[in-house]
């Protein structure tokens, strides 16, 4: 495994894959890695010919300093970890190489309206343009031909399939099913922040996606959907719901009504011991009995 820290080396080390006749699939994260990133990293290696990852936390995609001061960067056992899972090219730039004036923030920003908009994006301006924009120029740094992101962060894999969509980018973009805990709970560095009951808690956002995911599944409607996942939270006491909302899986709108055989998803997020949690789930509509 070879580790590159500057864009120039990255760069010719991309060229230098592709020169040599390979793909490259490139797995992009912010570190701190688990089993969630492992799958993404096995998915590029199953089929690519060099497997790419990099690890930046994208302060552009921060609104609160203090959250990005916090993020964990461990990055000697992330780069373990990378070692054993078999990834060829590792990229750990620092920040003033991504962003070549930072402080001074880029002036070029993507935005990706449509799907950005709410959930994940709505209490957070500006979060998925930096998203989108680090993502783009990571993309153009690295040169892949396909892309591996986790269905876990559905919101941002939306954005970033619009982006490559509309921009006419030359990649595949890739989504990775979420890797849960036993009892379900989603894989998530976010998980270590919560107390023992609080954990226990955390169980209620996949067995509301299921609840949620079974209804559309008989036929019923949407709102109907989202009362029984809000009502499975609200349930909860440690449990304070954001969002349980079924939506469209490429646009995130709110469907005007089901239409049978067709897939939705079911998108949720709650704040547990001051941490927020997020997950999702697909789900295809049934007839109603
Ligand atoms: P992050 O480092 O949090 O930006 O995540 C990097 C990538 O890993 C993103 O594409 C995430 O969606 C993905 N990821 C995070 N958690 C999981 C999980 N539990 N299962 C699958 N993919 C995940």
């Amino acid at each position: 495994m070879e580790v590159f820290s500057t864009r120039a080396e990255w760069r010719a080390a991309n060229d230098e894959a592709r020169r040599r006749g390979g793909s490259v699939g490139f797995v992009p994260t912010m570190g701190a890695l688990h089993v969630g990133h492992r799958s993404l990293v096995e998915a590029a290696r199953r089929s690519c010919d060099t497997t790419a990852v990099s690890i930046f936390v994208n302060p552009l995609q921060f609104s609160d300093p203090e959250d990005l001061e916090r993020y964990p960067r461990p990055l000697s056992a992330d780069l373990t970890m990378l070692e054993a899972a078999g990834v060829d090219l590792v990229f750990t730039p620092e920040v003033t190489e991504i962003y070549q004036r930072f402080p001074v923030m880029p002036e070029t920003r993507i935005t990706v309206a449509g799907p950005a908009e709410g959930f994940e994006g709505g209490g957070r301006p500006g979060h998925f343009d930096g998203v989108a924009t680090v993502v783009a120029l990571l993309f153009n740094l690295t040169g892949p031909a396909t892309a591996f992101f986790g269905e876990k962060d559905f919101q941002q894999l939306a954005v970033v399939r619009t982006m490559v969509a509309d921009l006419g980018m030359a990649i595949d973009v890739v989504g990775c099913p979420t890797l849960r805990e036993d009892d379900g709970l989603a894989v998530s560095s976010r998980n270590a922040r919560l107390s023992a009951p609080g954990r226990r808690a955390a169980t209620v956002l996949s067995a509301s996606l299921r609840a949620g995911a079974a209804v559309i599944e008989a036929g019923a409607s949407a709102p109907e959907a989202e009362s029984t996942m809000a009502e499975r939270v609200s349930a909860v006491e440690a449990a304070t719901l954001s969002y349980a909302c079924v939506v469209d899986p490429t646009t995130l709108r709110a469907p005007s009504e089901l239409i049978a055989s067709q897939t939705y998803r079911l998108l949720i997020a709650a704040v547990i011991d001051g941490v927020r949690l997020i997950d999702n789930m697909g789900a295809v509509a049934g007839t109603a009995p």
